[in-house]
């Protein structure tokens, strides 16, 4: 149990490391909403890579971070801005947005049927986040 403990520390350290790299790309911004001057916190998207790597993971604000975990998404209409960020040219920050809006289809939300029509995945974005774990 300790070395798992262990183990679990150590990765949690080296996400949490990956935080500054994902800042300069992001530019401090939540990478799903846009929004500035508030904490932001690294998100690895699955499945897990062997060892934290930027490529995989995202940096968002607390209730992006949360959607993004698979928690809580009302009030829907705030993921509005999906509408842009499921085109984002960073592959983790997409495969992430795209998980979040077929949760909101599966709830039924009326425009993210749209969004979800008309958009267009490199085949290698939709195989990704066709994966969960
Ligand atoms: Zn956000």
């Amino acid at each position: 149990m300790a070395q798992g403990y262990q183990a679990d520390k150590a990765r949690k350290e080296a996400v949490n490391a990956l935080g500054r790299e994902l800042a300069r790309r992001s530019k401090s911004r939540c990478e799903f909403c846009g929004a500035a001057g508030r904490p932001l916190e690294v998100l690895e998207v699955l499945p897990l890579p062997d060892r934290p790597d930027p490529t995989r993971a995202v940096l968002l604000c607390e209730p992006c971070a949360e959607g993004g975990r698979g928690g809580r998404l009302e009030p829907y209409e705030r993921w509005r801005f999906l509408e842009e960020t499921v085109w984002s040219d960073v592959p983790a920050v997409q495969v992430m947005a795209v998980r979040v809006a077929k949760r909101l289809q599966r709830a039924n939300v009326v425009w993210v049927q749209d969004l979800l029509s008309g958009l267009y995945l490199d085949p290698e974005i939709e195989a990704w986040a066709g994966q969960s774990g």
